[in-house]
């Protein structure tokens, strides 16, 4: 495995790793991986030549009073554990290497990126944005990896790839969630033990949601109802949202007709937390 820290070199090892017809696997992280990072780095593993793995956390797609200088950065372990699962290139910029000045194109995908998320951290999915297509012109041609857990992270992407006509095929995979159903996040080491106990109303009420739909319960708004009440019964020190929307353009469903996601976000203590389940 090889570590790289600048943008030349990282170009120039993807060309090599595509000469002759090597299909590239690309998984972009802000590390402190976790089994759902690592579910995402083995499947791009079985489908691809070549691995590559960026960590980078990107100041971009933090708000003023967001945790990033929080954000752990567990170098090391990290890179153990992209050895560990098979990776080829960890891709490792500096910030002042991904932005040498302040950028000033901006690349905003109107529509699906303004609810939710989008409501919430203003200027969040810009960054990610922003990061994700110059990601991926570094990288050049592959296949990217992203997870289901972060749905409108996806669809945002899924979007600017197609209207850019960027040459990446997003592959979408499955939300890894711990024991006690908690959705893995890099931000869940932020939790106390109490803190923890009450985060689980959130899979709880998507649960709750998922399973009443499932009894054929089709009017959201009787959905919503029930899903905030088990949300309410576990005590989150706020909820940001519990909506139903159309996974692809993240518009609010008034009844079920097709596939439609469940999302929510609530804080905890000091930590935020999102989650999603399709029903
Ligand atoms: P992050 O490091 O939080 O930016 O996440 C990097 C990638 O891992 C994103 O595509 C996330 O959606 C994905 N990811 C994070 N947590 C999970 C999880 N619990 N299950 C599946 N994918 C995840």
């Amino acid at each position: 495995m090889i570590v790289l820290r600048s943008i030349a070199e990282t170009r120039e090892a993807m060309r090599d790793a595509r000469a002759g017809g090597g299909r590239v696997g690309f998984v972009p992280t802000m590390g402190a991986l976790h089994d759902g990072h690592r579910a995402l780095v083995r499947r791009a593993r079985d489908e691809n030549d070549t691995v590559v793995v960026s960590i980078f956390v990107n100041p971009a797609q933090f708000g003023p009073h967001e945790d990033l200088d929080a954000y752990p950065r567990p170098e090391e372990t990290d890179l153990a554990v992209c050895r560990a699962d098979g990776v080829d290139v960890v891709f490792h910029p500096s910030v002042p290497e991904m932005y040498p000045r302040r950028p000033l194109t901006s690349v905003r995908v109107s529509g699906v990126s303004e609810p939710l998320e989008g409501a919430c951290r203003p200027g969040h999915f810009d960054g990610v944005a922003l990061v994700v297509v110059k990601l991926l012109n570094i990288v050049g041609p592959c296949r990217a990896y992203f997870g289901r857990k972060d749905a409108q992270q996806l669809a945002v992407v899924r979007t600017f790839v197609d209207d850019l006509d960027i040459p990446a095929e997003i592959v979408a995979c499955p939300t890894v969630r711990d024991a006690d159903g908690l959705a893995m996040s890099s931000r869940n080491a932020y939790l106390s033990d109490g803190e923890r106990r009450r985060a689980l109303a959130l899979p709880k009420a998507l649960h709750a949601v998922a399973a009443a739909a499932g009894r054929g319960e089709k009017d959201v708004p009787s959905l919503l109802t029930l899903g905030r009440s088990v949300l309410d019964a576990g005590r989150p020190d706020a909820v940001d949202y519990l909506d139903c929307v159309d996974p692809d353009t993240f518009r609010t469903l008034e009844r079920l007709g097709g596939p439609a996601l469940v999302c929510g976000a609530i804080r905890v203590g000091g930590t935020r937390l999102i989650d999603n389940v399709l029903v």
